[in-house]
């Protein structure tokens, strides 16, 4: 099968890693990136995993499933991570402290895919600075691939991904009162 393309097509050529960024307002962010989580498992890849929001109870089904059952490595705010600050909130020192995890993991080379899930709120809240983000995922090194999700991605994080994906809602049960259901949302 051909895909079709918008320009004409370039040389082809293979790269050791991608940025993906996943965003808009329609649902199958995160999920996308938890079906690469898959794939990357499926490879043989050391995969690690932060969540930015807190996700409550309602994550326990996939971010159980990763850990225990796929290997994956998992963070999600509100648990693990530290903070030392008098000046911040503590759900801005707390993302802060995701954000340098994070950025030590991409950097550190050992993983071969790193899920940013959620990333793109605290960017646009300015509680993690994007150029850093921007950065980080400009220079990590050649075999890291990074999925980043979040509505409202930032032009700058757009800018350094190599795929962005924009969910458009055309309908979403939510809005008719239908409540997150277990195994499909959650
Ligand atoms: P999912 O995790 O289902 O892939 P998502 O990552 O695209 O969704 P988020 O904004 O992270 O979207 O959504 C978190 C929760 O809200 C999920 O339970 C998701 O199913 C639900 N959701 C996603 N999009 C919408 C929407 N447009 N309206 C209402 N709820 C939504
Ligand atoms: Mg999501």
């Amino acid at each position: 099968m051909t895909i079709p393309t918008e320009h004409t097509d370039p040389a082809r050529r293979h790269v050791e890693s991608v940025v993906i960024v996943n965003t808009g307002d329609g649902k199958g962010k995160s999920t996308a990136a938890f079906g690469i989580v898959v794939r990357g498992v499926a490879r043989g890849w050391r995969v690690g995993v932060v969540q930015f929001i807190k996700s409550g109870n309602w994550r326990v089904g996939e971010e159980q499933v990763c850990r225990d059952r796929l290997g994956v490595e998992w963070w999600a705010l509100g648990e693990g991570f530290s903070w030392d600050s008098d000046d911040l909130s503590r759900d801005e020192a707390v993302a802060r402290a995701a954000w340098d995890h994070a950025r030590q993991l991409i950097g550190d080379g050992a993983h071969r895919l790193v899920v940013l899930d959620e990333i793109t709120y605290p960017m646009n809240w300015g509680w993690i600075d994007s150029g850093e983000v921007v950065a980080a995922l400009a220079e990590r090194p050649a075999g890291v691939n990074v999925v980043c999700t979040g509505r409202d991605a930032p032009s700058e994080l757009v800018a350094v991904a190599d795929t962005v994906t924009e969910m458009r809602k055309v309908k979403h049960a939510y809005d008719t009162g239908v409540m997150a259901k277990k195994g499909i949302d959650y």
